[in-house]
């Protein structure tokens, strides 16, 4: 059965200040990814367990910690490769083009990335999600790491609006981080992710009246 694993950050802690401090991607990705990590295995291995003794008293508990626990670790792996130093801007191509059909523009779509994750109760992430029914980009506002995503959605950006991410740095000034982070998107990581899943069908006939 395969393991999930801690990915490598592809650059220093470092290198994304002074927008988000060493200190703070030190402990993110070494403390709270690698806890995501290791949750995510024993879950894994806590259903096989289960499956071995065919006693399956505890399979809700398992399963919500799965479904938390590998959340949170797909989406932190995600997190580390949409941000890069030196980068920020705006996107180009067909991820911009995008950006204009379903948002109106660049400026529209910020504005409400960084409303949504402003406004999350409690711990949660603002997300730009490609939608392959409607075939179109959505912002999600997820809680902790997996409630109220749209299913079949696909985040290409991520935004962790958890404490974790900006207190150290930010304190409850949460705007500033919201703002900062927008000189570190690596737009060429999440424009070949757009294109990655752009072409995905589900094969769901009729249940939109567009493209
Ligand atoms: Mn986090």
């Amino acid at each position: 059965m395969p393991k999930y694993t801690l990915p490598e950050l592809q650059y220093d802690y470092g290198a994304l200040e002074p927008h988000i401090s060493g200190k703070i991607m030190q402990l993110h990705h070494d403390k709270h990814h690698a806890a995501y990590v290791a949750g995510a295995n024993t879950a894994t291995e806590g259903l096989a367990e289960a499956r071995a003794k065919n006693d399956f008293a505890k399979i809700a508990a398992l399963e919500k910690a799965l479904a938390f626990h590998t959340s949170g670790h797909i989406l932190h792996s995600l997190f580390w490769q949409n941000l890069a130093p030196k980068s920020g801007g705006e996107p180009t191509g067909p991820l911009a083009a995008q950006i204009t059909t379903d948002f109106g523009g660049f400026a529209g779509f910020r504005n409400q990335l960084t409303n949504a994750a402003m406004t999350i109760m409690g711990s949660g992430w603002a997300t730009l999600a490609w939608e392959p029914v409607a075939k179109r980009l959505m912002t999600t506002q997820i809680h902790d790491h997996q409630s109220e995503m749209s299913q079949a959605a696909i985040p290409i950006l991520v935004l962790d609006a958890w404490e974790h991410a900006y207190y150290l740095q930010y304190g409850p000034e949460k705007k500033s981080f919201f703002e900062a982070i927008w000189n570190v998107w690596s737009w060429p990581d999440i424009a070949q992710r757009f294109e990655k899943v752009r072409g995905l069908d589900l094969g769901l006939r009729g249940a939109t009246d567009s493209r």
